[in-house]
């Protein structure tokens, strides 16, 4: 089965949370704070890959996951890191955002690209230990690796895509000109998959050709088997019709050309635009009248015209010649540009300030969704961004409603989990 869409989960690690530990030794009562760094959660990676032609494997394998960083140990041990989770797509996958549609990658290479970024590893105590604050009781958590819900679509790479009927040689021609080896018989549909084929025109230069399995009358319509694969000519720079010159089949090759233009047009009309040359193949099959009167069709149309025999290979290396001049006068392969815009999370106006505080065995518990976000963003060991989190203690009435409840220097607050002490 040839897959070449999916929709998948990725959710990279999370950073392991920073530790709260103290140096103890022997006959040493109480040691500085030593609690390690988390460490930081592994990324979910892409890798490009040609063996591969086909996005089946996500067909049942839906959720990737990668490992968290593990939590700071004593001793300042940082936690260990969680490793990179790579998966492995063929090239030509486009890794979109679910949820917005934006494109957060085109696989076009076997570069890796990270989809998903695992969280930092939060700060151990250690970090914290200042003249002020001789003992600190808090650490910084491990940040959440990031998660999508990814739409994979698979538009493969190649420079030349075979169109036309099915049964006109378009799998024999690729078979001949490449290494590539299509099923081929005398029988309709035999190409379920498209295949892809390199050919070598001389030395240190080759093109990509694909062999796209048979456009019948309303393929655009999703009748037949063409549609699906309609997609896959999108990105080919030039698109090489074959037909049956011959009409050995009973078929007029005109009308077939026609035919497959249309379908073309109705896919889309960039697809209609997109550089064409005609081939009419079995030409041994053919008289010369069919064949002449073919070419003086095409060549009306303005289209660049060949005559050749997948059969014999007569004919077949001034194509490939022809292609490769033509693929010099045109732009390189379409790629996807990146469109996807990472999202700040946002706090509505009046969730804004909202906060709750309650005491539990002398602690003060300070609970307010809006503080993870401020919480994420400071680095608590940056003397203005303490300022900058206790003006924001401050200014959204927390501190007044501490003081309010009877807070007293020295006591211990707690906010998301992390313990301050009290310095009025
Ligand atoms: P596709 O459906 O377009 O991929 O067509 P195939 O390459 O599978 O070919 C269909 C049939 O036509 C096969 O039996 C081929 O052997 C035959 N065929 C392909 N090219 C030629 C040719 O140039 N001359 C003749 N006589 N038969 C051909
Ligand atoms: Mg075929």
């Amino acid at each position: 089965m040839f897959i070449d869409k999916a929709v998948i989960r990725v959710k990279a690690g999370d950073g392991g949370n920073g530790a709260v530990s103290f140096h103890r030794e022997k006959y040493i009562a109480a040691g500085g704070p030593d609690g390690g760094d988390g460490g930081k959660g592994g990324n979910v990676v892409f890798v490009g890959s040609r063996d591969m032609n086909t996005l089946i494997d996500f067909k049942y394998k839906k959720n990737f996951i990668a490992e968290n960083g593990m939590k700071g140990g004593t001793s300042r041990c940082t936690g260990k890191s969680g490793p990179d989770l790579v998966i492995k797509v063929p090239i030509g996958t486009i890794v979109r955002d679910a949820e917005s549609g934006q494109v957060m990658a085109d696989i076009s290479t076997e570069e890796p690209v990270i989809i998903a970024r695992g969280g930092n590893g939060g700060w151990g105590n250690h970090h914290f230990a200042t003249p002020i604050r001789q003992i600190p009781r808090f650490a910084k958590p491990g940040i959440p690796g990031e998660k999508f819900n990814l739409q994979l679509e698979l538009k493969l790479l190649a420079d030349v895509g075979l169109v036309g009927f099915p049964n006109v040689g378009k799998s024999t021609l690729i078979s001949v000109v490449s290494a590539a080896k299509p099923k081929i018989a005398n029988y309709h549909f035999t190409t379920l998959t498209p295949v892809l084929g390199v050919v070598k025109v001389a030395e240190g230069k080759s093109f990509v050709m694909a062999d796209i399995p048979g456009l019948i009358e309303g393929a655009s319509e999703g009748i037949g088997l063409g549609h699906e694969f309609l997609r896959h000519v999108e990105r080919c720079r030039l698109i090489v019709h074959v037909v049956d010159v011959s009409g050995c089949e009973g078929r007029d090759p005109k009308e077939d050309f026609e035919a497959i233009n249309k379908e073309l047009a109705n896919f889309n009309e960039e697809l209609a635009a997109q550089e064409q040359i005609v081939v009419a193949n079995k030409a041994d099959m053919a008289t010369d009248e069919q064949v002449e009167e073919f070419r003086q069709f095409v060549e009306a149309k303005g289209l660049q015209f060949f005559v050749m025999s997948a059969a014999t290979h007569q004919g077949v290396e001034p194509l490939v010649h022809a292609i490769s001049q033509k693929l010099d006068t045109l732009p390189p392969i379409k790629r996807f540009e990146v469109t996807y815009v990472p999202k700040t999370v946002e706090v509505s106006e009046d969730e804004k300030w909202k906060f709750d505080i309650k005491v539990e065995d002398g602690v003060y518990i300070v609970e307010a969704d809006w503080l993870v976000q401020v919480f994420g963003m400071i680095d608590l060991e940056d003397e203005e961004d303490l300022g900058y989190f206790q003006r924001v203690l401050r200014s959204s009435g927390i501190i007044d409603k501490l003081e309010e409840m009877g807070v007293q220097e020295g006591d211990t607050v707690s906010i998301l989990n992390f313990e301050f002490d009290y310095i009025r």
